[in-house]
């Protein structure tokens, strides 16, 4: 028998059985039979995943029936595990002598030779494994393990849709309901409660199984149809598109001309799946590709098919994309990742923020940073579990999610609120006083922005002005450059709303990891030490032009602070330095107002600088050291790879010393420098900074009470000589030696994860 008819007739069969106002665990009896009295086998059977991924046999025609239940597959145990650990068939006519056997004694099945499993899964997500057996020593033909595999795919429809639902629990439970806590990393620290939005929410394909191949041939041409004319209004001209539209539209061209993906799609149509569904097995083939590609070139590629194939769905089962007017109060925000101008696009009603995967260097987490909202990232699968309109709890400080949290859990939550609502008003409380050491060493602390709506906590938070302008991050948001006029005006509210205290701003910070919508992306192999921010400000001057001139516009006269970004040699901010000082030029030939005062700096952001020659030190106004690029060109870590970054503490010793040449070299030179990057938002980095000579921190605004309340209960003096016997011990880090330092001293202070 062909593939087709196998699996359409037993397709047709399985539908029926899921009308049927039957009860779960009755369903799944049922279907085991169906199958093998339709392939004729002695034996099928259908494990599905508990919570803690063991695999339980749930329904078994052939294996003894008292093992329902009772035979529980531990990861990777046996074939059945294997198959569910590889997400891939297992066909054998001599099932005990192949690799991974291993025999349940309650099940019976020493008997059988012939077995073949296939992983029930979707969208590369094995939940469970369906599997026949014979007596004879039978391998199944690739029609017949085909026509399986295509049945998996409808059980695993039928899974996520509640089919199996019974009163035995376990893998039988009711999905999506169950309340879970998921650990993740901490992003960014705070509670929040609040509701479940998802970001792309995965379509669900209610009905799996079609029996009118022709009709549903159809309406996937129409879906086409409808998504090419999606892509051509998103388009426009070919030439005027953006980069990432002509991407998307061009991964869209070679994917519906593919005949290969046409064919798949066709072939499995006709084995009974309807198109929807035959869409997401083949969605589910790409995503499983995925997780084995390293090459981030074509994980992307596969993620934009991805990302096709959801639209695709839309298309074929009718839902709109919601988007931030769909927000609902206390919405937290679910995805699997999220770029810094999505996170934006929503805004900041969002109460917190979960992914799947995400890292805490990249700049959606920045922006989440900035908001002070909680962040939680690689919160495994939430994305799948989540629902919209979930309970959720959202723990920043310890980087967990209680999704659908049961009344328990829901008040211990509701205490740690308030105790973090406490704090912050104790906090609060600090706000005028000056960050000074119990030994008298004063610490300014300034506060990083990069948005209008940032401003606001400049005052509350007690900051004495603003160290870091990311005024990239104002470009993100928007589909082409602003104009001049906007920008001067931008620039000139955020002096009026900082009033007398002082703003660094920072020029255009773009490439790595942001790209700007109306920007042709240049497809660089390692983005992060590509083609960015001051290099490009140098290729591209007229830019850098622009955003002077509205910056000597929008200061009107005042005083004015402007810094380059991702200097990585002196002659790099002596050319932009000789264009700012053209550019003042000519618009003070223009007779526009000067400012009162002009302050040029550079970020150190590269260790190259810190060896710069002394006339770059003699020559720059101030330096401020960009410690997110900064650490990961010193270790040779990436920023955003969670399997890297955090091995590397901040504080170790020789990052310390390498921060401890950069201040010497400074204090040497009587030039002032600050220290902007995440890390001095954390109290004990901050203090370790502050030993290394840093009186200038600058941080995002909701890490100011907790930095402060720690540096005003310390003597620096003390915390040197803790850091120096440390090092001198040979100590990896000096964070053990800080914290039992402080601890001994009965000092506290707010913990953080580095
Ligand atoms: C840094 O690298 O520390 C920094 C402040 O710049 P950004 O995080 O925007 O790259
Ligand atoms: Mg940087």
């Amino acid at each position: 028998m062909s593939t087709g008819a196998t699996s359409s007739h037993l397709l047709l069969r399985l539908r029926d059985t899921m009308a049927e106002a039957t009860e779960g665990q009755e369903r799944l009896n049922k279907i085991v039979s169906l199958i093998a009295g339709s392939l004729g086998t002695e034996v099928c059977s259908i494990y599905l995943r508990r919570e803690d991924r063991k695999l339980e046999l749930c329904a078994t025609e052939g294996l003894s029936a008292e093992a329902v239940h009772q035979t529980v597959m531990g990861r990777g145990e046996g074939l059945v595990g294997r198959v569910a650990e590889k997400a891939k068939a297992i066909n054998t006519q001599d099932a005990s002598n192949t690799r991974g056997f291993s025999y349940k004694v309650e099940t019976g099945e020493e008997l059988y030779n012939g077995f073949c499993g296939v992983p029930i899964q979707r969208l590369g997500r094995v939940t469970g494994v369906l599997v026949v057996q014979t007596l004879d020593a039978r391998l199944f033909t690739a029609d017949e393990v085909a026509a399986l595999e295509i049945v998996a795919i409808v059980l695993a429809e039928m899974t996520e849709l509640g089919a199996f639902v019974a009163e035995s629990g376990g893998a039988m439970s009711a999905p999506h309901q169950r309340p879970l806590l998921i650990r993740g990393v901490v992003g960014q620290d705070g509670v929040a409660e609040g509701t479940v939005f998802l970001h792309n929410p995965n379509v669900t394909v209610v009905n799996p199984v079609a029996d009118d191949p022709g009709f549903e041939k159809q309406r996937l041409d129409t879906a086409f149809q409808a998504l090419d004319k999606d892509l051509s209004r998103l388009g426009g001209r070919r030439s005027d598109l953006d980069d990432d539209t002509r991407d998307i539209l061009e991964t869209f061209e070679s994917f519906s001309k593919d005949r290969g993906f046409r064919r798949r799609l066709d072939k499995d149509i006709d084995g009974g799946l309807s198109a929807e569904a035959a869409v997401e097995i083949e969605q589910s083939r790409v995503r499983a590709r995925m997780q084995k590609i390293s090459d981030p070139y074509i994980r992307e590629r596969m993620a934009d098919i991805d990302d096709l194939s959801n639209r695709l769905l839309r298309h074929l089962v009718g839902v709109d994309q919601a988007g931030a007017q769909d927000l609902p109060d206390n919405a937290v925000l679910v995805a699997r990742n999220l770029g810094p101008a999505e996170l934006l696009e929503y805004g900041r009603k969002i109460k917190a923020v979960v992914l799947s995967e995400g890292s805490v260097g990249s700049h959606a987490a920045i922006v989440a940073r900035a908001w002070s909202i909680p962040l939680v990232i690689q919160a495994k699968s939430i994305h799948f579990e989540a629902r919209n309109g979930d309970r959720i709890l959202v723990d920043g400080e310890q980087g967990l999610a209680h999704l659908r949290p049961d009344e328990s859990v829901a008040k211990a939550f509701g205490d740690k609120i308030a105790m973090s609502q406490k704090t912050a008003a104790r906090y609060a409380e600090m706000r005028e006083l000056p960050a000074v050491t119990q030994d008298g060493i004063r610490i300014k602390i300034h506060m990083n922005a990069g948005l209008i709506v940032d401003l606001p906590s400049l005052q509350p938070s007690g900051a004495e002005g603003v160290g870091l302008f990311r005024t990239e991050l104002q470009f993100l948001t928007r589909q082409s450059v602003p104009k001049r006029s906007q920008m001067a005006d931008l620039y000139s509210y955020v002096m009026d709303a900082a009033g007398n205290k002082p703003v660094t701003f920072r020029t255009l910070d773009i490439g790595s990891d942001k790209v700007l919508p109306f920007m042709q992306a240049t497809d660089e192999p390692n983005p992060a030490m590509g083609w960015r921010a001051i290099r490009m400000g140098l290729d591209r001057q007229k830019l850098l032009k622009m955003q002077i001139q509205c910056l000597l516009r929008g200061a009107k006269g005042r005083n004015l602070r402007v810094m380059f970004p991702f200097v990585a040699q002196r002659s790099e901010f002596d050319q932009a330095k000789a264009i700012f000082e053209d550019t003042l030029a000519t618009h003070i030939n223009f007779r526009h107002l000067a400012p009162k005062s002009t302050l040029l700096g550079a970020m150190l952001e590269t260790p190259s600088l810190a060896y710069a020659p002394d006339a770059f030190f003699q020559n720059v106004d101030f330096i401020s050291v960009g410690g997110n690029d900064l650490k990961q060109f010193f270790f040779a870590a990436d920023r955003e790879n969670e399997r890297v970054r955090r091995r590397y503490d901040t504080l170790n010793t020789s990052y310390l010393s390498f921060l401890s040449h950069i201040m010497n070299r400074c204090q040497l030179h009587g030039t002032p420098a600050s220290f902007c990057g995440e890390d001095a938002g954390r109290p004990l980095e901050a203090l370790a900074f502050a030993a290394m000579g840093f009186r200038f921190l600058s941080m995002r605004p909701a890490s100011i009470g907790a930095v402060k309340h720690l540096l005003r209960q310390v003597k620096l003096n003390e915390i040197n000589d803790v850091i120096s016997k440390s090092m001198d011990a040979g100590d990896q880090s000096v964070r053990r030696a800080l914290v039992d330092h402080l601890s001994k001293a009965g000092i506290t202070y707010h913990g953080s994860a580095h």
